[in-house]
């Protein structure tokens, strides 16, 4: 089969013929139909994070927001899934019996097995998966609509689920890409006031259609102090992946507010620990979603709540698609096509 492989951070992916995978037990195998390319991948590739590169064996297929139709079955799996259309996450495998998996919390599983890190992941014709971890797909969606819902739209659910949002709440999402247009999507459905940050403007324009009302460029203005000078907001979601988008966020928070991690930059953030004090405010991190974060926002999906933005591309074009992204040149969601 063709596969994008990453042979050494900070190189292209090399698109490659590479043996098709055979299920074994409790395995599925996938003809994928839609692979989202997910910002994490290009922070792998690249390096960026350090205590992730160690537990990666190269070269290795990235891709983790991977949806298609199953078409092989290993042992001791129900045969009803043959044929069936179903995605994988990033969580690839949980133990179900650690301390987080014990606390409802398999996203966070102590011994979990993550897609496109511990195991090859979706830029390829087909994936293996785990028959108990790969939920399915509603007959609603495209294969194209549905898979960056299995990372970007399951962890900004999640996020703001674990924020805790309420009608009538001021919640700021910092950085409108992948993640970041979905989150305003559902903080509005839920009848929040959204303002949406970024510092381009066709993101902003973007945010605008999704249901933010209003829009901060933060190439034009300071919209930490900005936001604060309004009263703070009562969430801070951070969607970008990089430090001056938290100084912005970690600024904004207001009385009783919360910060949410959710951007991954490869530099340590830092924050003014007496505007938390004088707030009383939170900061809590986020970690993609469990199964049932997935399954609820495929829901929402399905329901016509949420629409993810994509654009389906061959395979081949990945390394294009890094470039662009790393120049924060993409709207929504690239979809690689196999
Ligand atoms: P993306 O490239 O699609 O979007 C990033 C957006 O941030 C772009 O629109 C960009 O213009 C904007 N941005 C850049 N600098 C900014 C700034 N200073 N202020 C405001 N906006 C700014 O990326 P994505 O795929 O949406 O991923 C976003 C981040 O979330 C990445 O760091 C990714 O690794 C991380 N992530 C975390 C989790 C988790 O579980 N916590 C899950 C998935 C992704
Ligand atoms: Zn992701
Ligand atoms: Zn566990």
């Amino acid at each position: 089969m063709l596969a994008a492989r990453l042979h050494k951070f900070g190189e292209p992916l090399r698109i490659e013929e590479v043996p098709r995978p055979v299920p074994h037990e409790g395995e599925i195998l996938i003809e994928i139909e839609a692979s989202g390319v997910c910002h994490s991948d290009l922070h792998l590739a690249s390096g960026d994070w350090p205590a992730f590169a160690k537990l990666i064996k190269l070269p290795l297929i990235l891709g983790h927001e991977v949806v298609g139709g199953v078409v092989e079955l290993g042992s001791a799996v129900d045969r009803e899934l043959l044929g069936k259309r179903v995605g994988v996450p990033w969580v690839y495998w949980s133990c179900g019996e650690c301390v987080a998996c014990r606390a409802g919390r398999e996203n966070i599983c102590r011994s979990r097995m993550i897609t496109s890190v511990s195991v090859d992941g979706g830029y390829a014709q087909y994936i293996l998966a785990k028959a108990t971890h790969a939920p399915r797909v509603p007959d609603e969606l495209s294969a194209a609509e549905a898979a960056p819902l299995f990372c970007a739209g399951v962890t900004v659910y999640r996020a703001l689920k674990n924020a805790e949002v309420r009608a009538g709440q001021r919640v700021a999402i910092f950085g409108i890409g992948g993640l970041g247009h979905l989150a305003v999507q559902i903080a509005a459905a839920w009848c929040a006031e959204v303002i949406a940050v970024d510092i381009a403007e066709d993101k902003l324009s973007f945010a605008r259609e999704s249901g933010a009302t209003k829009l901060l460029n933060a190439r034009e203005c300071d919209a930490g102090a900005e936001l604060a000078a309004a009263g703070g907001v009562d969430v801070a979601l951070v969607a970008a992946g990089n430090k001056a988008a938290y100084d912005a966020a970690f600024a904004a928070v207001g009385v009783n507010g919360a910060v949410v991690i959710v951007g991954l930059p490869p530099e340590p953030v830092s924050f003014d620990a007496g505007r938390l004090v004088r707030n009383e405010a939170r900061v809590l991190g986020s970690a993609v979603g469990t199964r049932e974060d997935v399954r609820a926002t495929l829901a929402l999906a399905a329901a016509g709540k949420l629409h993810c933005r994509t654009e389906s591309r061959p395979l081949e074009k990945i390394n294009e698609i890094f470039d662009e992204m790393r120049a924060g040149k993409i709207l929504g969601r690239v979809v690689l096509a196999p």
